[in-house]
């Protein structure tokens, strides 16, 4: 899961980036509206969380801005703003929960695992190439209806290459989702969990195959459907 949290004081936004990292997210941090536009428009965020008091921008404005632009990216906003009319044009705007500053760690990451169940939102999306079925919500992937256990981080790749069915996905793309930005990956890092996932695919039967392309990055692709393309002969 990963998710961008858009907030300005730098001190407390590290001490919520440590939190919700040892709960198992992975969190990227940006401190105006205007990076966290960046970054919203760039990476696919499971969700947002939003602090509205930013030095460029109203939060609100920036959550307006991308549910106009049809993003169904579930928010959270972070807000020392008290009152039921605060709360009340949090949520016109298209946030999906609302949290007063100060809080306890547990509470939000209560709260995000809540959002992130959420039925109905885009999160409860099942993606499906081939015999092979992702539960963004869940987390949960299926191989010929059978729930198979897949470790986080592959998880994340298979994601991603999912998401991006028959397109080639750069390496350096698939490093940024599973481990966010500006960490230090060790350069094989990917290739090992795209190697395991493909053997953890191929003992359960699936029919989508990760290619590799060379000094570029990732495809994913059906068999049938690379058959299907090659001449007969
Ligand atoms: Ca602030």
């Amino acid at each position: 899961m990963r998710l961008l949290l858009i907030e300005d004081h730098q001190r407390f936004a590290n001490f919520v980036k440590e939190g919700l990292e040892k709960e198992g997210f992975t969190v990227d941090t940006v401190a105006t509206a205007a990076t966290g536009e960046a970054a919203q428009s760039t990476v696919q965020y499971d969700a947002i969380i939003l602090d509205l008091g930013l030095p460029d921008q109203d939060g609100l404005e920036l959550l307006r801005s991308w549910r106009e632009d049809g993003s169904k990216t579930p928010v959270l906003i972070l807000t020392a703003r008290d009152g039921v009319d605060e709360r009340v044009k949090g949520l016109n705007s298209g946030g999906d929960d609302y949290l007063l500053k100060p809080f306890a760690m547990e509470e939000l990451v209560a709260r995000i695992r809540a959002l992130l169940r959420r039925p109905g939102g885009v999160l409860g999306l099942v993606i499906t190439t081939g015999n092979v079925s992702f539960d963004t919500t869940a987390r949960e992937v299926r191989i010929n209806e059978k729930t198979i256990s897949i470790p986080r981080r592959e998880m994340g790749v298979l994601e991603h290459l999912m998401r991006r069915n028959g397109r080639v996905v750069p390496k350096v793309v698939l490093e940024d989702k599973i481990y966010g930005f500006g960490k230090e990956v060790s350069s094989n890092s990917v290739e090992v969990h795209v190697s395991r996932l493909r053997k953890r695919l191929s003992v359960a039967d699936a029919n989508i195959t990760v290619h590799t392309l060379r000094g570029v990055g990732y495809l994913l692709s059906e068999e049938d459907t690379l058959t299907s393309q090659e001449p007969s002969s």
